[in-house]
């Protein structure tokens, strides 16, 4: 049975001469690994809709144990973002986290559309990298059931405090009086734009979610608190991050 779907190529890898084997963030399926032949063949429109980073629609089949792209049709190539390195790494970042995020054999469409605005936005220079990449961490990590506690302290159900302390551990937070009775291991400091930002990043309609504004400085906190959560609940070292990062700095 064919099956038409869009999705996003967030890995490629060649399977001998002719063929190559895609991992797609699809709308309909989650996360598919499908076989592409003939996908070296430059004249087959496979090809090129095949790449890493395309937007296609893809025409699927299920073949044994694995599907096959029958054909394929560009919708967006990214190409700006393909010319500036650290733009390329973090989207390489965002492809790996949503390969290990995503649902499998069932809808990703949140998911999906979360990371083509945020690759939209990282090609044409609209938002700060570390913004985008605070949104796409937080807000997978929600969709993929690690959704942090921010509503309150944990401990009194203060709403806000002029510093509150996050948990990398278990996503709460506590208020300055209730850490200072019970410190936890693993807490890193939050002042109130930070946590505003943050709040933003796990509780904002999805269409707003890119829409707010912080310091450089707290943007660079908010990543930091972003990415340690994520890898920390996933208990995952992201290789694409680690280079991100090397890019960077
Ligand atoms: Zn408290």
């Amino acid at each position: 049975m064919k099956i038409v779907t869009d999705g996003l190529i967030i890995k490629q890898q060649n399977i001998g001469e002719q063929d190559k084997l895609c991992t797609v963030l699809t709308r309909e399926l989650g996360v598919v690994r499908a076989f592409v032949r003939g996908a070296k063949n430059i004249k087959s429109p496979k090809s090129a809709a095949t790449g890493l980073l395309c937007y296609s629609q893809l025409s699927l089949y299920h073949s044994k144990d694995a599907y096959v792209i029958d054909e394929a049709r560009v919708q967006e190539m990214f190409f700006d973002l393909r010319k500036d390195v650290e733009k390329v790494a973090l989207a390489q970042y965002f492809c790996e986290l949503a390969a290990y995020i995503c649902p499998t054999e069932q809808s990703a469409d949140k998911q999906l559309s979360l990371v083509l605005n945020a690759l939209y936005l990282l090609s044409n220079n609209k938002k700060h990298h570390s913004l985008l990449k605070a949104c796409v961490e937080m807000r997978l990590a929600c969709l993929g059931g690690y959704m942090p506690d921010l509503v309150m302290c944990r401990g009194c159900g203060e709403y806000s405090s002029q510093q509150m302390y996050f948990s990398l551990s278990d996503g709460s937070i506590l208020c300055d009086k209730c850490f200072a009775q019970a410190p936890r291991g693993s807490s890193v400091p939050i002042d109130q734009g930070v946590l505003q930002a943050l709040r933003h990043t796990v509780f904002s309609e999805d269409k707003k979610l890119f829409s707010f504004s912080l310091s450089e400085e707290g943007l660079e906190k908010l990543s930091y608190i972003t990415e340690s959560y994520i890898c920390r609940v996933l208990e995952k070292d992201f290789q694409t991050l680690h280079f991100y990062k090397t890019i960077k700095s």
